[in-house]
Order: C-alpha cells, then structure tokens, then sequence
C-alpha cells in the first residue's frame, strides 16, 4: 500500500481512537460490574494493568471497536496493515475506506461470523 494511503488510514484510526477514549469519561460509571468475557481474550495488546483498565471502562461495542482500533494501529507499525489476518490476502481498499480497523478479507469475514454464530448456538 501506498505511504500516503497508509498516513490516511493511521490518521482516520488515531481520530477513532480518540473518539472511543472519549467515550470513555462517557461510561466509566456504567462499566464497572458488567461481566464481559471480551476481557479475557484480548491477549498481548492488553497485557497491562493499565490498558486492561482501560478497556474495562468502555462498553463493550466501544471497548471491541477499540481493541480493533489499537490491533489496526499496531498492525500498521508493524507493516502488515491491510492484509488479512486470517488469509493474508490484501483487504480491498474499498471495505478498508469503510473499517479502517477490519482485521480480516470480505471473504473471511464471513466465514468468522459464521464460526462465531455457530460457537454461541
Ligand atoms: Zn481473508
């Protein structure tokens, strides 16, 4: 992907992030005593008290945009933003212009929310 592309999408993230933080001072007295197994599963990009009271304060759609919103970012340091996470084919543009923060193909999206529809049931 392109550098200038790439400063576009890391600049729309960074806007959400923000956006989502704020939302915190919004929630953090709803937050509290939700249970949400969300927290658990969010692994090394949360691997601080810090960030995993961070997360705890947010609902929890905010709190999964967000963790999507940092998961975006840091793949973008790392260099492999844009691909899919699943096939690791590169993400069409157009969806990427939609969610910034997709983690995975139009494909893989798909076959994710059917696994996820078919652990719940
Ligand atoms: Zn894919």
């Amino acid at each position: 992907m392109r550098k200038d592309r790439l400063a576009y999408f890391k600049k729309r993230l960074l806007e959400k992030q923000h956006q989502l933080v704020e939302e915190v001072g919004r929630t953090a007295v709803y937050g509290k005593d939700q249970e949400d197994d969300s927290i658990k599963d969010l692994g090394d990009q949360a691997n601080t008290a810090y960030t995993r009271e961070f997360f705890f304060e947010l609902g929890n759609g905010d709190r999964r945009l967000l963790r999507e919103v940092v998961s975006a970012l840091q793949k973008l340091e790392e260099g492999s933003f844009g691909s899919c996470e699943r096939c690791g084919e590169a993400i069409a543009e157009k969806r990427l212009d939609a969610l910034p923060f997709a983690r995975y193909c139009i494909d893989c999206q798909r076959l994710v929310e059917e696994e996820q529809r078919t652990a719940a049931g």
